[in-house]
């Protein structure tokens, strides 16, 4: 099959021929249709991540056709696999309901092969069944983007204004959740990005503009999507006694030292980690009804490292998405 490898990091993805993966018991085969471009393959291509399988296929946001293996799904199924790849059942974490802390998890596209390929085989237990109502392009970017930002969401509380700092692919879809349930959403973006605030605005935004600077008003919590440890102290100031600044991201830069005056009022920062199944289905559910829409830039598997590139750069509206058409290319 064609795959995009990372042979050492902190160098470009090259275009391989490697052998079919096979599935496991337990692991569906799949065809990959889309796989979508999260920050964090960044995080892992330019070194914030330490320790990936090497070499790796990476990608954790993967539509794909079930061809075979497993149980669960019927060959010909379109299932989603997200960035959660197998957790142990049996740690505290586990055992308490929260695998996401999972001591031992191993993650889609990290520890094991993810989707910039032809083909992938996944531990069918943590696959999803994709909305019928999304194209392939548009659903892939929920199994992180979506996924991770609505466990973000939750853990914000029951925040009416909420602050998203730094406007990318998962910002846009957990606006549209933010503002279906009542919410007011404050859309955080460079200084001078006016392109990006209007696409906040389109999307329901009661705000947009400077993260920095923040709002005309105070906010009941923010969300620092954004890998920016700078956004935190002032994103503190932006929030009211007793609220919160959620960090999303796996990496962050560091966050400055500030005065404790700006903690002070029971003020919080956490960040989110990983993801339940439980996350999946209920967000899942959710961009169904509500419907959510998911802008997409798309490009062909080979392009696997312009599409990182404009992630880096900041260049995307919504989300990047690799299409994979393995059946016209075989
Ligand atoms: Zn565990
Ligand atoms: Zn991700």
């Amino acid at each position: 099959m064609r795959a995009m490898v990372l042979g050492a990091q902190r160098t470009p993805l090259r275009a391989a021929e490697v052998a079919d993966p096979e599935p496991a018991a337990g692991q569906v085969l799949l065809r990959v249709r889309a796989c979508a471009v999260c920050r964090t393959d960044l995080h892992i291509v330019d070194g914030d991540l330490a320790r990936p399988k090497l070499p790796l296929v990476p990608g954790h946001q993967i539509v794909g056709e079930v061809v075979g293996g497993g149980e669960r799904f019927e060959p010909g199924t379109r299932v989603g696999v997200p960035w959660l790849g197998w957790t142990c059942g049996e740690c505290r974490f586990c055992v308490a309901g929260q695998e996401n802390l999972c001591d031992r998890a191993r993650f889609t596209g990290y520890d094991l092969d993810g989707g910039y390929a032809d083909l992938a085989v996944a531990d069918e237990r943590y696959c999803f069944s994709i909305p019928t109502d999304y194209p392939d392009e548009q659903a892939a970017p929920l199994l992180c983007a979506g996924l991770i930002g609505y466990r973000s969401l939750r853990l914000a509380g029951d925040a009416e204004r909420i602050g998203l700092y730094g406007f990318g692919a998962s910002a846009h879809i957990v606006c549209q959740v933010a503002v279906a349930q009542g919410r007011a959403v404050f859309g955080g973006t460079r200084a001078g990005d006016a392109e990006t605030q209007e696409f906040a605005r389109s999307l329901g935004a009661t705000w947009a503009g400077d993260a920095l600077a923040g709002p005309p008003v105070e906010l009941d919590a923010v969300i620092v999507f954004a890998p920016v440890g700078e956004l935190v102290p002032p994103a503190l100031r932006h929030v009211r006694k007793g609220g919160s600044v959620v960090c999303a991201g796996i990496h962050m830069s560091d966050i400055p030292a500030f005065p404790y005056d700006w903690l002070w009022g029971e003020r919080m920062i956490r960040s989110v980690t990983n993801l339940t199944r439980a996350d999946g289905e209920e967000f899942l559910a959710h961009a169904r009804a509500s419907p959510v829409r998911v802008e997409v830039e798309t490009f062909p598997l080979e392009e696997a490292n312009v599409a990182l590139a404009r992630l880096r750069s900041g260049a995307l509206r919504g989300a990047a998405v690799l299409v994979c058409d393995a059946t016209s290319e075989r």
